[in-house]
């Protein structure tokens, strides 16, 4: 373990011997339809740059998704969604822009033969992109409408290979909380055709909600085929390093904020 590094405390770590360590453990504590889901991230002392936060990110992802996807198997509803099914990777898939910085060291890990599969690729998204731009007349703050002339370029996504996605264990987290209830043809069609489970914190918002306010930009949303394009020509906001506990703490507090406003406002719809 670095110490650079920010993890989820699991059950073999001890709390104790990582604090005497010098590591920090900021606890979380999530209210997810009245049960209490606590995690301990530790942290070390060194300064990260923003995809520092993103392991951790994914973890918390996965475990919210796990327990709504639990909740609603048990309610009786039908959750198709699973490893290989990959109809939704042909969406708009977009990501903040600590995932793209990890993403660019992820996949430097790939084989060189895949590697030059995802460049060429992303090439190619490139040249479908500048040479079809989208109708002006639409609203380019609708997601759906967005999605559906994205879908119009046959792009799918870069990472998609042999109807899989090939970066499974570092897939983006608008991938990881993307779930649907029904039938899989339902993701054959238009996005918005399928009835996609509702999460109660969205930790892609969190995500990009802690990029903006730490980099002080406006939305840092990525489209994912650009995302290589924009990491080269973005090179110096990686170069910013913060204090890695400074990054949690602020990791937590949003998620919180997030958790809490998405409670008030079903609280709201039910009185
Ligand atoms: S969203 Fe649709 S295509 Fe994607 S994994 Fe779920 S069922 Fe399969
Ligand atoms: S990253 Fe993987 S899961 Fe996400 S859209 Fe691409 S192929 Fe699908």
């Amino acid at each position: 373990m670095s110490d650079s590094d920010i993890h989820l405390v699991d059950s073999k770590d001890d709390i104790l011997s990582l604090k005497s360590n010098g590591r920090e453990v900021i606890g979380l504590d999530l209210d997810l339809y009245g049960k209490n889901l606590h995690f301990d991230i530790s942290v070390g002392t060194d300064a990260v740059g923003l995809e520092a936060i993103v392991p951790v990110a994914r973890d918390i992802c996965d475990k919210i998704t796990e327990v709504v996807v639990r909740k609603n198997i048990e309610q009786g509803e039908r959750i198709p969604c699973c490893r290989g099914c990959a109809n939704c990777c042909n969406y708009l898939i977009t990501a903040s822009s600590a995932e793209i910085f990890s993403l660019v060291e992820d996949i430097k890990k790939l084989n060189s033969s895949f590697y030059k599969y995802v460049q060429r690729n992303i090439l190619l998204a490139c040249q479908k992109i500048l040479k079809k731009k989208p109708p002006e007349h639409f609203d380019h703050n609708q997601l759906n409408d967005l999605s559906d002339w994205y879908k119009s370029l046959n792009l799918g996504c870069p990472f998609l290979f042999e109807g899989g996605c090939s970066i499974y264990d570092v897939r983006p987290i608008s991938c990881r909380e993307y779930f649907i209830k029904g039938s899989p043809n339902a993701c054959k069609g238009k996005r918005g055709s399928a009835d996609v489970l509702d999460m109660p914190v969205s930790i892609a918002n969190v995500l990009n909600d802690f990029c903006s306010e730490l980099e002080d930009q406006g939305d840092t949303s990525i489209v994912l085929p650009l995302f290589q394009v924009w990491a080269d020509e973005n090179s110096q906001r990686k170069m910013k390093k913060f204090p890695a506990e400074y990054l949690v703490r602020k990791f937590v507090e949003l998620l919180k904020n997030a958790a809490s406003r998405t409670r008030e406002e079903s609280l709201a719809c039910c009185n």
